[in-house]
């Protein structure tokens, strides 16, 4: 999702997140990411998307340059990561941060490993991802 921004331009994902707080009233915001994840790959492995345009820019908007560049990258490192960048971005909306403040919504980071079926989650204390 975009970084929230008091004068962002009209966002799915923006109307989503407001619709979801403020109408619908969920009490739990899970954030999973996956394993073996071809748009997080892509990008910390430099991939060339000329070709992808659409999914390029999108990456761009999405995935934070601060993702693990390492010579052996981890995608799953990369994709917790995101989950984490995701999280902290979505306590920065308006509709999120008085529903947190209120205590009715709890924020979720999930890690889904495809191959295992195993999913872990997101502890905020040892920011360490741990299996449910
Ligand atoms: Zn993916």
């Amino acid at each position: 999702m975009p970084v929230y921004q008091d004068d962002m331009a009209a966002c799915a994902e923006a109307a989503t997140i407001e619709y979801a707080m403020r109408v619908l009233r969920v009490a739990d915001i899970v954030v999973c990411g996956h394993s073996h994840c071809g748009a997080v790959g892509a990008k910390i492995r430099g991939e060339d998307l000329t070709g992808a345009p659409a999914v390029r820019d999108w990456l761009a908007q999405q995935i934070s340059d601060e993702l693990p560049k390492d010579d052996e990258p981890t995608v799953s490192a990369a994709v917790q990561q995101h989950v984490r960048e995701q999280l902290n971005r979505l306590r920065g909306y308006p509709c999120v941060q008085e529903r947190l403040a209120a205590g009715e919504v709890n924020l979720h980071g999930w890690f889904y490993e495809v191959h295992t079926g195993l999913v872990a989650a997101h502890h905020p204390a040892s920011d360490l991802f741990l299996p449910l």
